[in-house]
């Protein structure tokens, strides 16, 4: 009776018994990988839980604060839990904090003095960051303060240069900066291990360096988060995974003492540093955010697995593979075709919650050399933990798929994409 019913409300949905099926048959084969993610979710939830408890939060946690937020309780036990639950010595976790670019530049610009050495090991960082670093000139750079920057690139088959980083180190190296997810580039996503080694590595070279992870994507994907593997600091946004969907706004900063406190009093000002910042109405969605988070991510997690399956079985390239462990949030779906890019992009919005009656249009986003159609109908703008996706209008015509509050989300979306693929003629749903 519930399978019929089932058949029903997605034909109410649009989706015909042909995709309904290929779905299904897709879903069936991955019962062990979803355990596994199942299995990650429930150990962050209690490592989440277990943060909470440590730190007493309370509800008082939960009140609003305004002006100058001295003696903010909620905002200074949050950062705690934040620092039990990722490992680090203190954090910084703040709506001040207005996205994961600004945490990163924070994190830079208040550990880096005139003088020191920037290196990036693992290529070419994040697109936002060129700007914060100086790579493309840029007002407020670091290169305007005096701050030189280092590249190693990965070797061709995605490993660590060595020898090139050895050499690149030198006595004006101060600080180490590894992005963990691949963001939207085509090189792979680093595990907790992987990034381990890499720290292992540098510090062996050089033990005072700063080792500053992008976390960005990463968390609650594995069951260790960076600072557990050597890294000094991890930075990251709570609109993306931390903020399990419910934080409006916001930035973390997580790791040794001293280097949240040159954050704190960058983000405030020398001599107030963590001390003032209201948290305002916000509060409560960073705890309940944060405690939804484990399983927000798992949902994701397993959205993209689907859709790397889905994708993978038609034909296309899929990064990562529909097998691969995976380390982020983030799929890739290359589609070598303009139209069915576009077609991908507007089954996701399609099955928005918010804004599904709007259709998504390529335009000329600044800072990108090609047209970009991004889909979303998300609660919080921008969100990226929200299913969403964007692909730029070029070769190989890649969508890169992210979020889903929820698995049953995740799924409804990649089988809208694919009925309307299937509906315009972009792909035949082969026997399985
Ligand atoms: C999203 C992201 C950023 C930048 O975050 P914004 O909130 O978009 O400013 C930086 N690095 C990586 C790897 C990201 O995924």
């Amino acid at each position: 009776m519930m399978q019929q019913q089932m058949r029903t409300i997605y034909s109410q949905l649009g989706i015909t018994e042909e995709v309904y099926a290929f779905g299904a048959k897709i879903e069936a084969d991955l019962k062990e990988r979803f355990a596994a993610i199942d299995a990650m979710a429930e150990w962050n939830q209690l490592k989440v839980i277990r943060a909470m408890q440590e730190n007493r939060v309370s509800a008082e946690c939960f009140n609003h604060t305004s002006g100058y937020g001295y003696n903010d309780l909620g905002r200074d036990t949050l950062e705690k839990v934040y620092a039990s639950c990722f490992r680090g010595e203190d954090a910084l976790v703040r709506p001040q904090i207005t996205c994961g670019t600004h945490a990163l530049a924070l994190a830079l610009m208040s550990n880096l003095r005139p003088g020191d050495e920037l290196l990036s090991p693992v290529g070419k960082p994040y697109d936002t960051l060129e700007e914060v670093i100086g790579i493309r000139p840029s007002k407020g750079s670091l290169a305007e303060y005096g701050v030189t920057y280092r590249q190693v690139d990965l070797l061709a088959d995605g490993g660590f240069d060595y020898d090139k980083i050895k050499k690149t180190i030198s006595a004006k190296t101060k600080l180490v900066t590894i992005q963990r997810s691949k963001g939207y580039a085509t090189r792979p996503t680093l595990s907790v291990a992987k990034i381990g080694e890499l720290i292992a590595f540098i510090k062996k070279i050089k033990p005072d360096v700063i080792c500053m992870v992008d976390n960005c994507y990463g968390e609650f994907v594995e069951e260790r988060e960076p600072l557990e593997v050597g890294a000094d600091m991890i930075v990251g946004s709570l609109i993306k995974n931390p903020g399990g969907g419910l934080a409006p706004i916001g930035g973390y900063i997580v790791g040794k003492k001293e280097c949240v406190e040159n954050a704190a009093y960058r983000l405030t000002s020398p001599g107030l540093g963590k001390e003032v910042g209201a948290s305002l109405g916000v509060i409560q969605s960073f705890y309940q955010g944060f405690f939804l988070a484990p399983t927000v991510v798992a949902g994701a997690l397993k959205g993209a697995v689907f859709a790397a399956n889905i994708f993978e079985r038609l034909g296309c390239e899929v990064v990562p593979n529909g097998s691969e462990s995976r380390h982020d949030i983030i799929q890739a779906v290359a589609f070598q075709n303009p139209d069915a890019l576009i077609a991908f992009c507007e089954g996701i919005q399609a099955a928005a919650p918010v804004d599904s009656y709007v259709t998504p249009e390529p335009w000329a986003m600044p800072g990108y050399d090609s047209d970009v159609i991004m889909a979303a109908g998300a609660f919080v703008q921008g969100s990226s933990i929200e299913l969403s996706a964007d692909g730029p209008l070029k070769p190989p015509y890649a969508a890169y798929f992210q979020g889903g509050l929820t698995w049953y989300h995740a799924k409804f979306g990649i089988l809208k994409s694919l009925q309307n693929l299937k509906d315009r003629n972009l792909v035949k749903i082969g026997v399985l």
